[in-house]
């Protein structure tokens, strides 16, 4: 039969900041998804990552089906409802717009979907990360789909030593190119080597069949500033033709550095977390968990939680030490974003525009000093400017 998974996420409030939704607002969500009035999903599963949120519903109504958008919508709506009682910090701020458009893509929060035959032993899992960006995926990615020295099956598996097709979406302009493995290697490479501005939009089969999944929007581009952290969700179908589920979950064994944090200004590490694991507040770490699943008949078995092996606890342990090791040195770049992409940059602003001012003046005064002390030094002045400067010492 064919099935459509749609993963929508949103952060819609934090306990005491951007930490953990409540679980009254986890609820209210729940108590609207599972309304059997809706009757649309033929199953459904809800949890969370720091503050996000996600919904991931099995269906047959297709890709960007408006009644499934708008059940995420509503059920985000009236947990926001909960999370303003509550007094939940950011209550609402991934629901960007007042009213249901038709889609929640562009209306603020994320969304990956997929829809395909279902295979007699369907697998697939759901990444979702916190306390980052779209691009925080462009290197699991990497190492899942190209990197044979990471993954094994791109050589011994003859479909994935195919190569597969990579569709790459530039974040500031909303266009997608789409690149096939193996001729676009470098092309795919010089992309995911930005990761604040091209990002894995899907990954498809050579054969068509589609693979991955994930979301891409940015929040600050949707709203024309600043409005949110926008946490990427990805769906990855895993086992016989596609990669092993290993071979995606290894790819976050070397917690590597994104763009995210406190403030979204700082490169950390990217954590592997459990499933329902609050944000941290030593800073707030990066974090990704793996939500491993099986589905047959619409139906979903799990999730089994891929990042909570005692195995696990070890790259936990890497993330950390990077993580300190990064801090240590304060707001110094590269521990701080460039200033584009500092999240709260209108005091960087304010602070620049002052500084600005103070560097023409400085700026002025030391090419004087700077064009005296060369004439001295290289003894080429007229007697009249040596009187001068003389006369000033
Ligand atoms: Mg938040
Ligand atoms: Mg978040």
């Amino acid at each position: 039969m064919k099935i459509t998974l749609s993963t929508i996420k949103a952060d819609i409030g934090g306990i005491g900041g951007h930490t953990r939704p409540s679980d009254e607002v986890i609820n209210a969500v729940n108590d609207v998804v599972n309304n059997t009035e809706y009757n649309l999903l033929l199953d459904y599963y809800i949890g969370y990552t720091g503050d996000d949120i996600h919904i991931i519903m099995c269906h047959q109504h297709g890709l960007e089906n408006n009644k499934i958008h708008r059940l995420a919508w509503d059920a985000f709506k009236e947990g926001t409802e909960i999370a303003k009682e509550q007094g939940l910090y950011g209550a609402g701020q991934d629901l960007l717009k007042n009213s249901f458009s038709g889609n929640v893509k562009g209306m603020g929060p994320g969304v990956a979907e997929l829809e395909f035959e279902e295979r007699d032993n369907e697998a697939f899992v759901v990444l979702a990360a916190d306390k980052t960006e779209p691009g925080a995926f462009n290197f699991p990615f990497y190492r899942t789909f190209i990197d044979s020295r990471s993954n094994t099956g791109l050589i011994i598996n003859p479909d994935l030593a195919e190569g597969v097709v990579i569709n790459i979406m530039d974040v500031m302009t909303g266009k997608i190119a789409e690149l096939h493995l193996w001729g676009d290697k470098p092309e795919v490479e010089a992309a995911l080597m930005y990761p604040g501005r091209y990002v894995v939009e899907s990954v498809m089969s050579k054969k068509g069949e589609p693979i991955l999944s994930a979301s891409t929007d940015r929040l600050h581009n949707i709203a024309g500033t600043y409005v949110g952290k926008d946490d990427p969700i990805a769906i990855v179908r895993c086992q016989k033709s596609f990669p092993a589920t290993e071979e995606i979950c290894s790819a976050f064994n070397s917690p590597h550095f994104v763009a995210g944090d406190t403030r979204g200004s700082h490169h950390l590490p990217l954590m592997p977390v459990k499933i329902n694991t609050p944000a941290s507040v030593n800073y707030s770490l990066p974090m990704v968990m793996a939500l491993v699943f099986s589905v047959h008949n619409g139906k979903f078995t799990g999730p089994h939680d891929g990042f909570a092996t005692p195995d696990w606890n070890h790259i936990r342990n890497i993330a950390t030490q990077r993580a300190l090791d990064m801090r240590s040195q304060g707001f110094i770049h590269p521990a701080t974003l460039v200033p584009e992409e500092l999240e709260y940059n209108k005091g960087y602003e304010v602070r620049m525009k002052k500084l600005e001012g103070l560097f023409s003046h400085k700026n002025k005064k030391r090419s004087i000093i700077q064009k005296q002390s060369s004439r001295i030094n290289t003894g080429n002045f007229k007697n009249k400017k040596n009187k001068h400067v003389k006369s000033k010492r």
